[in-house]
């Protein structure tokens, strides 16, 4: 039986870390200038300030200046639309972030192209996912970048691999097909309509499963020696009626079969932070005329 790896995503995002607070003391030294990330949260959502604060703390810990404005959920689209204007145009604020979801009445996409396309440190502007897709310099959305490097830790090459991505939404699904079409894979999008998914996840040499519901890929839709990577984070009552997070891919049952497994929690979770202040640091370059492909 095959001896199935634990990829680490906690230690993989402490030494990105350390190269984030690297490169911001660097821009600090050579141009006096210090990153600025600014998290917008609207209403009061638990989860959502939970979210917030640790992005806060990490970006502290990384050097980069942290600030945060927060709206009640009765704000109207126009004054937070304002207030993104206002973020445009500080010089302080290198990178915006707005917490998702808004309320129901604030149509998100309106507001992800309000902001400036150079502090769209979540790499969702329509500027950013163009560049993506037609191999430009974009920033590139955290937590599917997050996925490419652990990839890059679990296999020597991704060239001529057959990739799944199961779930297909525009923070991780799609863009995540984007990095890994530019890393000369072989990309299958799988979603709910998608006919006999086990028959199509069988296939891959490389999953990477976003669909929100616990434990749903089982251990016999895996390829043996398939390396994957879990996005889910699900929270389910455990023995004791005390809750756990679990994946979207039931992490025993892929035991022996899979080559390689991130686990939930300390998979993709830590590499999501780190790689949205490494992009903090990018805007802040980006804005002052350099930006590079995240390497
Ligand atoms: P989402 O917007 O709800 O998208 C889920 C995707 O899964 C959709 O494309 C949907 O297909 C597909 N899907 C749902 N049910 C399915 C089924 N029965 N069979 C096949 N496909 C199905 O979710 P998301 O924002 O991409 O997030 C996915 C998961 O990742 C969530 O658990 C979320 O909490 C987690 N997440 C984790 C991080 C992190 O940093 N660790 C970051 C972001 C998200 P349709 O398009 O056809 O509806």
């Amino acid at each position: 039986m095959l001896a199935t790896k634990r990829i680490d995503g906690k230690a993989r995002a402490e030494r990105l870390l350390v190269d984030v607070a690297a490169a911001a003391a660097s821009l600090k030294a050579e141009a006096g200038v210090v990153p600025g990330l600014c998290a917008v949260l609207v209403g009061d959502d638990p989860a959502s300030r939970v979210y917030v604060r640790s992005k806060g703390r990490a970006a502290i810990s990384a050097g980069i200046e942290s600030f945060q404005e927060t709206l009640p959920d009765t704000v109207s689209e126009a004054e937070l639309l304002a207030l993104i204007a206002r973020l445009n145009a500080d010089d302080r604020v290198d990178g915006i972030l707005v917490q998702l979801p808004l309320p129901k009445h604030i149509d998100p996409q309106r507001v992800i192209d309000a902001i400036d396309p150079r502090k769209d440190v979540d790499g969702f502007h329509p500027q950013n996912t163009g560049h993506l897709w037609s191999g430009g310099k974009a920033l590139v959305p955290c937590t599917p970048y997050g996925c490419l490097l652990l990839l890059r830790e679990a296999l020597p090459s991704l060239a001529g691999a057959e990739a799944i991505v199961l779930g297909r939404s525009n923070i991780v699904g799609k863009p995540m097909a984007a990095l890994l079409l530019s890393e000369n894979c072989t990309v299958t999008v799988a979603h709910s309509r998608s006919r006999d998914l086990p028959a199509i996840l069988r296939r891959a040499d490389i999953l990477v499963a976003a669909v929100g519901r616990p434990q749903f890929v089982r251990g016999d839709w895996l390829k043996p020696g398939v390396v994957v990577i879990d996005v889910g984070v699900n929270r389910v009552e455990a023995d004791g009626g005390k809750p756990k997070l679990v994946g979207d891919v039931a992490f025993a049952e892929a035991q022996g079969i899979a080559a390689a497994i991130t686990p939930v929690p300390g998979g993709v979770g830590p590499m999501t932070i780190a790689c949205l202040l490494e992009n903090a640091v990018r805007c802040a370059r980006y804005r002052r005329g350099d930006l590079d492909y995240p390497g």
